[in-house]
């Protein structure tokens, strides 16, 4: 099997957007709909035509050209089963555990309850490939707008057991403030600080931070990293739970 081919563009004032093209078969995913203008230019550019939009939650800012490109392409809305009312033109609701063909690839659907009650990730395991969107973030999570923090902990959970050499696209470029603010909860970690760095001049160039790897997550991330002792004693809540402490530290970024 080819590689899958990836573009990734700015849609909206920080959304990403991302298509995923399969070479063999001739398909082309968009990982949610932002912003139609920007997603038809990148098919454009890389005259791909757009067979399937692959939505992870309800949010304006993931579905408004939903119904645009579907109109224009004909392509089919795969989204997340919890919140199928909310999603428009969806044809394929899934859920936790289930998975699709994505031409010879499989893809799995992980429920990532939190930022959304119903949000969903994709996973491309053969590919090594998450679409995480609002859930996880390249040292950040999602703000818990629709689930307690105790939810979205045991989503974080679940994605960082993937592989770590699994790519993690995600939904914003939020990099540059989700850097600043981990610096504050886990001052002593040195691959920190240097990716903080490395993070402040790719803005500075104006480059994306996007991918990450989850490996690189669940060294520097500190909503991955609530067990991390140093984190607790800086936080003075070596005696609290994982779920007590990723609240407290969500609380803070919240207020950050
Ligand atoms: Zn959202
Ligand atoms: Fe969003």
């Amino acid at each position: 099997m080819q590689n899958l081919e990836m573009e990734v563009f700015l849609c909206r004032s920080d959304n990403f957007g991302v298509l995923v093209h399969c070479p063999e078969r001739n398909l082309t995913a968009s990982i949610d709909a932002p912003e139609a203008g920007p997603i038809i230019a990148a098919a454009e550019r890389r005259g791909w035509k757009i067979t399937h939009i692959l939505t992870t939650h309800h949010h304006t800012d993931h579905v408004e050209a939903n119904l645009e490109l579907k109109e224009r392409y004909g392509c089919e809305i795969i989204g997340p089963v919890h919140e199928a009312v909310a999603i428009p033109g969806l044809d394929n609701a899934v859920g936790d555990g289930d998975s699709f063909d994505f031409g010879d690839r499989r893809v799995d659907v992980i429920e990532t309850p939190g930022h959304t009650a119903g949000h969903i990730c994709y996973h491309f395991a053969d590919s090594k490939l998450l679409f995480a969107a609002d859930t996880l973030f390249a040292l950040g999570c999602g703000r818990l707008f629709e689930r307690p923090a105790a939810d979205m902990w045991h989503s974080l959970h679940k994605l960082a057991a993937l592989p770590d050499e699994t790519a993690v696209y995600f939904g914003h470029e939020y990099t540059l403030s989700n850097a600043r603010f981990a610096v504050t909860i886990d001052p002593d970690n040195a691959r920190l600080r240097a990716r903080a760095e490395e993070i402040e001049a790719a803005r500075r160039e104006g480059r994306f931070t996007i991918p990450t790897m989850m490996g690189l997550e669940k060294e520097t991330n500190p909503f991955l990293r609530v067990s991390d002792p140093g984190i607790r004693r800086n936080l003075l809540m070596e005696g609290k739970t994982d779920e007590e402490v990723f609240a407290e530290i969500r609380r803070r970024k919240d207020n950050f």
